[in-house]
């Protein structure tokens, strides 16, 4: 008696992981290894694509031109890494817009510096030059948008540290 109230237990469980999984992929019909054909250069998967590292942080281009041709707009994953900044430069060719997901930091615009702090969104127009310190303890993490397929950056110092 007891050994088959395990059993139901086992066999409940089972059905349960199996009801789990399937209605997972129910409401995920693309996964992460299945970019249907048609949707090719429409479509990426973060979890397919490469991470930039730098000394400071990472930078991820989830939509380019060169991503998804035809692209008017570039959109990436940045993040700062606690206490380090990136290079300050400028984007010649597009207006940027920061949406912090994550942390905090000192943004700089124009010689003009701002706190920001998730939930918050910062615009640069074309041409200023900006950068943004990591002031907290921890990542910070923004979605990063350009409003150019091909985002053009030009670098204050001669060479951006890598
Ligand atoms: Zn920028």
């Amino acid at each position: 008696m007891r050994y088959q109230m395990r059993s139901f237990a086992l066999a409940s469980f089972i059905v349960l992981a199996a009801a789990a999984i399937f209605a997972r992929d129910d409401k995920s019909p693309v996964s992460s290894s299945a970019i249907p054909p048609e949707w090719k250069g429409k479509m990426t998967d973060a979890s397919q694509l490469p991470v930039e590292t730098n000394s400071w942080g990472t930078l991820q281009w989830l939509c380019s031109e060169k991503l998804m041709p035809g692209a008017e707009q570039t959109v990436g994953i940045a993040t700062i890494f606690a206490g380090k900044k990136n290079p300050l430069h400028y984007h010649p060719n597009c207006e940027e817009i920061v949406y912090i997901l994550s942390g905090e930091g000192l943004q700089n615009c124009d010689g003009n510096a701002v706190h920001v702090k998730a939930g918050m969104t910062i615009r640069i127009p074309p041409k200023v030059k900006h950068n943004i310190v990591n002031t907290g303890t921890e990542t910070l993490r923004s979605l990063i948008t350009y409003s150019s397929g091909d985002r053009q950056v030009v670098f204050m110092d001669e060479q951006p540290p890598k």
